[in-house]
């Protein structure tokens, strides 16, 4: 099993030594239809004229409400056929912002819930979501049009294809995995942040968050993949993000998404980063190239120049593709098994790594992958397989020259997120701390 495991995860890199620069296209994941639905999806929400986040929610023709009613329908459909498994609501609230002029208005987003069937783990969430609301050149005019059909419809349109692709799976999924389209983006992330406390507040862990945003054209690009920005962090620790885009990568493979080793495209933001800066796995999907003059532009032409983000600039076979690889990485992360409570590294001044593996009971769990690295590779690799939580003495393997994780498996196949070995914390202050080998 090592050796086989071991295999899968290093043939990427293999091919793409071989096959490098060119990329040749993989064979879709979206299964055929797909394109026309998420054009579809995306043709209803731009028809509602704009869905800035300050504009009506009570019109049904036009403006937020307009945007809401017809992801609600959607979703209605999607659980009508999953037979009532599917919970669609609709959560109201009031929130305020430099972008609301600092005054509480009204937003509301929408969450299809499919519940989790483990008892251990119905509690934990994991969440695809895109943003409802659009915005014209003025962020702060909620009348002028903003068909938004890239930013972000195109998110809004992944969520709602990930419900309709993994609703009605037979068996169902271990954890709760959650379909979202938040308001408030543009006005400062609020929704966003409003979906992170109704979370706690239904007493909900956050087992892992994407967002899609801008998710719908290629631009031209040569290089078709999806980009999937995720944090780093300290020395060798990564973050929960990070472990979320290398599992991404390694289920779908090179050829179908381009990790991207920061936070947000630089000086940008987005949705995940209210849960990102609370130590909670998230990352944003993001096509391969952007135009600037699609984005967040009152439709126009201009010295020739066409601005506005119009349906006609979208790429749907691009934006189906994208939407299989988040039911991918979504499937798999609410069929696997919780991931390791802890990975306590030890070892110094020794001539083997020591992990000890900490979890809850799971008898659905077949056991652990410790995974290892080098500290200049991107990528873990499986090093061994143990049954059991415990400790693992790595012989020969010395702490310094590499770093390593741990995640569990299914006896189903899935895998958690790994979690990287770290030294146990630090006594608190007071207690006299054991002075560090020297050497
Ligand atoms: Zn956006």
């Amino acid at each position: 099993m090592t050796t086989s495991r071991a295999r899968c995860l290093l043939f990427p890199a293999l091919a793409a030594l071989v096959a490098a620069p060119a990329l040749a296209a993989p064979a879709p994941l979206a299964p055929p239809g797909e394109a026309a639905e998420a054009r579809a999806i995306v043709t209803d929400l731009v028809a509602c004229g704009t869905r800035h986040s300050l504009s009506s929610w009570t019109d049904p023709q036009r403006g937020a409400g307009c945007g809401r009613d017809a992801i609600v329908r959607r979703f209605q459909a999607i659980a009508a056929r999953a037979g009532g498994r599917l919970q669609v609501v609709v959560d109201r609230y009031q929130t305020s912002g430099p972008r609301t002029g600092n005054v509480a208005v009204p937003m509301e987003n929408v969450y299809a819930v499919l519940a989790g069937n483990d008892p251990a783990l119905r509690k934990t969430a994991f969440l695809v979501s895109g943003h409802l609301d659009s915005m014209p050149s003025n962020v702060m005019d909620p009348r002028a049009d903003a068909p938004g059909a890239d930013d972000d419809a195109s998110g809004v349109a992944v969520s709602i294809l990930s419900a309709a692709a993994l609703a009605g799976r037979p068996g169902g999924f271990r954890s709760t995995l959650i379909f979202a389209a938040v308001a408030g983006e543009e006005q400062g992330l609020l929704g966003s942040r409003r979906m992170k406390e109704w979370l706690a507040a239904q007493g909900y862990q956050v087992g892992g968050m994407m967002t899609d945003d801008i998710v719908g054209a290629t631009n031209g690009s040569p290089d078709r993949r999806p980009r999937l920005f995720s944090e780093g962090g300290a020395d060798g620790a990564g973050s929960p993000g990070r472990e979320m885009a290398r599992l991404a990568e390694e289920l779908v493979g090179r050829d179908r998404v381009r990790l991207i080793f920061r936070r947000d495209r630089f000086g940008r933001g987005g949705d995940h980063l209210p849960f990102a800066e609370a130590g909670l796995p998230a990352v944003r999907f993001t096509e391969p190239l952007e135009d600037y003059r699609h984005q967040h532009q009152t439709p126009r032409l201009e010295n020739g120049v066409r601005y506005g983000d119009l349906i006609d600039d979208l790429d749907f076979p691009f934006l189906a593709a994208v939407a299989a690889v988040n039911q991918r990485l979504l499937a798999e992360l609410a069929a696997a098994p919780a991931p390791p409570r802890a990975a306590v590294l030890s070892g110094a001044v020794t001539p083997s790594a020591k992990i000890a593996i900490d979890a809850a009971d799971d008898p659905e769990r077949q056991g652990f992958e410790v995974l290892h690295r080098e500290t200049t590779e991107a990528r873990w690799s499986v090093l061994r397989t143990v049954a059991a939580p415990g400790p693992v003495v790595l012989e020969g393997t010395s702490t310094d020259n590499e770093f390593f994780a741990v995640r569990s498996v299914g006896r189903n196949g899935a895998r958690s997120l790994a979690v990287p070995a770290v030294p146990a914390p630090q006594p608190p202050a007071g207690a006299a701390p054991a002075p560090p080998p020297r050497g």
